[in-house]
């Protein structure tokens, strides 16, 4: 396996990115202080990625290796796990099984942990929820185990639909109080149970010129006074979407950090 090591992260090198992937990279990873991109054969590069190191290295089996190393996320009131630690679960926490798979959202990116953790400040007894870019379902099912009454995660990418569905079904979600459906903020929401497409919370781990752009939708799906969970934003992006939050006019912004990732919380 052949594998350019570029120093750097995604963030300080995010400009460089493309042009990995145009010189033919066929994946990127960031690990200790580098960005590791693979590529079937060496390769010219442009002289901005030049500073980097070409080494073949012994192939491995990266998904069982990633299974056998996964270990129970604890986030606020719950701790998610994928199926096979179930047991793990203490039984003080709110137990949340993900299946590791195709739709983002396993719980161990910061920015799904920190999302789990705000949903699980609040209290969500009865509560509707909308979950924008909800990959794995993992944000909708949480509120859905901590008491809301029923929330809807919508996506662009079709393959997490179904994915989802059957996150909610392992956890044992009532028939009802979770929804999946392909789109965006600007699609006709279903409407059986939030009639107006107003929600009591929303949450959306996306990323920050996302964020910019669709704060203004944001206000449309929320309550007066409801609370937004903002996450997937690189530290480095946050005036982008606190300016944004202003612009609309949100009132009580707090951002926390986990490395270089940010998530905002404010309200409507
Ligand atoms: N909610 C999960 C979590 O917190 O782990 C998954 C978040 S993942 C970073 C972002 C998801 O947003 C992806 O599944 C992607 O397909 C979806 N997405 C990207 N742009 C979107 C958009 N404009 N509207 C809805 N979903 C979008």
């Amino acid at each position: 396996m052949l594998v350019y090591h570029l120093p750097g992260t995604f963030e300080t090198r995010e400009d460089h990115l493309d042009l990995l992937w145009e010189a033919g990279a066929t994946g990127l990873e960031e690990r200790a202080g580098l960005i590791r991109a693979y590529f079937d054969e060496e390769t010219e590069l442009p002289d901005a990625i030049r500073d980097g190191e070409w080494r073949q290295e012994a192939d491995q089996d990266w998904l069982a290796e990633f299974k056998a190393n996964l270990r129970p996320v604890q986030a606020g009131r719950v701790t998610i796990v994928p199926p096979w630690l179930r047991a793990e679960i203490p039984a003080t926490q709110v137990g949340l099984v993900i299946e590791p798979g195709m739709a983002f959202g396993t719980g161990h990116h910061a920015t799904t942990r920190m999302a789990v953790e705000a949903l699980s400040d609040l209290n969500l007894d009865g509560q509707t929820i909308l979950d924008v870019g909800t990959g794995s379902g993992v944000l909708a099912i949480a509120g859905a185990l901590l008491g809301a009454e029923y929330a809807l995660g919508v996506d662009i990418d079709p393959i997490t639909i179904p994915i989802a569905e059957e996150n909610a079904r392992d956890n044992a979600v009532p028939e009802g109080r979770t929804a999946f459906m392909v789109g965006t903020l600007g699609d006709d929401l279903p409407g059986d149970v939030v009639a107006d497409g107003v929600f009591d919370v929303l949450v959306a781990n996306l990323y920050a010129e996302l964020h910019d752009l669709l704060v203004g939708a944001y206000v449309g799906h929320l309550r007066p006074g409801g609370p937004l969970i903002l996450t997937g934003i690189l530290t480095g992006k946050l005036p982008l979407v606190q300016g944004a939050l202003d612009r609309e006019g949100f009132t009580d912004v707090q951002v926390r950090t986990d490395g270089e990732w940010a998530l905002v919380t404010a309200r409507a």
